[in-house]
């Protein structure tokens, strides 16, 4: 499993057994677990076999468990020894173990039974706890780090340098706007001392190549509707298939078929106008919000993907259907609201008044990012 001989070790060893030279791949040994210390990222984008990787730790482990005690001199650290392995999850959410027995994990590969050593963690304080409820184990698989605060980033610095402990960290560390995950992504790439960057085929139907991107898309009258740029970043949902308007999938896909229309609009249009009523003048934001909202081709959003997508150069219809999804005015403001920070709470209430924007939509995805406006 692991990637440290060295290509000229390989070479040399399989040139010994009277193999000629030939392209050599990356071999995939068993986990190394003398060598301490370490914060293993795994990325990559759905369907590449993050949680394969770490159930291959696993069971490494329980073979590496049956050595003689001349073996754990090598493995353990004080009383952290890694061939004991720990699964986390972030939060309290055990959607994703339905159907699987408890202590279990599933994985597209089938269940495997972790004997108990899996639990969640609401955040790196919960964490912190199982450090200390479970001094034995050396080896922490935390799944989807990216989702914790970033204060385990320097948590797990700590418990390494220190009791030697190694973090397996399988996590997407790009967002559907192939753009990093978050601030705990970015620090967690920072303080890495290994990664494994694993691809998935492209979900695209035509197209048989690696794909590294999450793709974000809508279904709506069955048609693939890609998600505007300044769809909200975080959308709390199912993960089993959507055919809706408001509620979105996911799948992998290549540079080509990774399709992100509005990037342009957002910056070229709609921060502007976010600006302009940052600095007290929002009837061009309102218009622009009320044009969308009415579906009208005078929107500034409509004109240019019209130009861009329709007749441009980069002619290319799928982007349209982008359009085609609800709450589009809705998401515009979150995106200002939320994000760029240039509407006033005030500002919101009063756009949704006014234009009667869906209420709903706007509380469920402020929930999202755990914040929430009274008067709403
Ligand atoms: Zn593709």
């Amino acid at each position: 499993m692991e990637n440290y001989q060295s290509t000229e070790k390989l070479e040399s060893f399989m040139n010994n057994l009277g193999f000629p030279s030939l392209r050599i791949h990356t071999s995939l040994n068993h986990f190394d677990f003398t060598r301490r210390a370490r914060r293993i990222l795994v990325i990559g984008p759905m369907g590449a076999g993050k949680t394969e990787y770490t159930t291959r730790v696993w069971r490494d482990s329980k073979v590496a468990r049956t050595k003689s005690a001349l073996v754990a001199a090598s493995t353990a650290t004080g009383a952290a020894d890694r061939r004991n392995v720990f699964f986390v999850r972030p939060g309290l959410d055990t959607r994703q173990f339905h159907n699987c027995p408890p202590g279990s994990l599933p994985y597209r590969g089938g269940i495997e039974d972790l004997g108990g050593k899996i639990s969640g963690a609401a955040d790196s304080f919960a964490l912190e706890a199982l450090f200390k409820e479970h001094p034995e184990v050396g080896t922490w698989i935390i799944d989807e780090a990216a989702f914790f605060d970033e204060r385990l980033v320097y948590l797990m610095a700590k418990e390494s340098d220190e009791r030697g402990v190694i973090f397996i960290c399988p996590t997407l560390v790009l967002n559907f706007r192939r753009e990093t995950f978050n601030a705990t992504a970015k620090l967690l790439l920072e303080q890495a001392t290994d990664i494994f960057p694993l691809s998935a085929y492209c979900d695209h139907p035509d197209c048989l190549s690696d794909g590294y991107f999450s793709y974000r898309y809508y279904l709506v009258d069955n048609i693939e509707c890609p998600a505007l740029y300044f769809d909200p970043l975080l959308i709390i949902g199912q993960t089993d298939l959507r055919h809706s308007e408001y509620e979105p999938n996911y799948c992998t896909r290549c540079e080509k078929h990774h399709l992100l229309p509005g990037k342009r609009y957002t910056y070229m249009a709609l921060k502007p106008l976010g600006n302009l009523a940052s600095a007290g003048d929002i009837a061009p934001l309102r218009n622009e919000l009320a044009a969308i909202q009415a579906g009208s081709h005078t929107s500034k959003l409509f004109t240019m993907f019209e130009d861009y997508y329709l007749r441009g150069e980069k002619r290319n219809e799928t982007m349209m259907n982008s359009l085609k999804v609800a709450a589009i005015a809705e998401k515009a403001l979150l995106y200002l609201y939320t994000e760029a920070n240039l509407i006033s709470t005030d500002q919101l209430l009063s756009l949704v008044n006014e234009l009667q924007l869906d209420r709903q939509y706007i509380r469920l995805r402020l929930a999202d990012c755990h914040r929430s406006v009274a008067a709403l």
